[in-house]
């Protein structure tokens, strides 16, 4: 998938659709909290007797895991009108790339 430097989308902050200037997210940022809250919540559930839930199941096997080819792209939008920036998720693809429009 291929993305323009810059598109017009709607800004939160603005309230308005805006200019904005577009970066690619680095990997890793994503679902940083939703992990630590996982892992939380399985410590917790681990505690006591009774049933554990969804931890009571067997752990996905490797294979299972990497059963999806393609990842979904992180991408930060800066306004250009404000400065404030905001990140979206693009649907899933191999590979993306930002090409400067001509
Ligand atoms: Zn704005």
């Amino acid at each position: 998938m291929k993305l323009p430097t810059e598109i017009r989308t709607y800004c939160p902050y603005c309230r308005s659709h805006q200019a904005m200037s577009l970066k690619i997210e680095k990997p890793g940022r994503r679902a940083a909290g939703g992990q630590k809250l996982a892992v939380r919540r399985q410590i917790r559930r681990r505690k006591g007797t009774g049933n554990k839930g969804k931890y009571s199941k067997k752990p996905i096997t490797q294979n299972k895991m990497a059963s999806k080819t393609t990842k979904k792209t992180d991408v930060r939008l800066k306004c250009k009108k404000c400065g404030k920036s905001i990140t979206k998720s693009f649907p899933r693809a191999k590979k993306v790339e930002v090409v400067t429009a001509h």
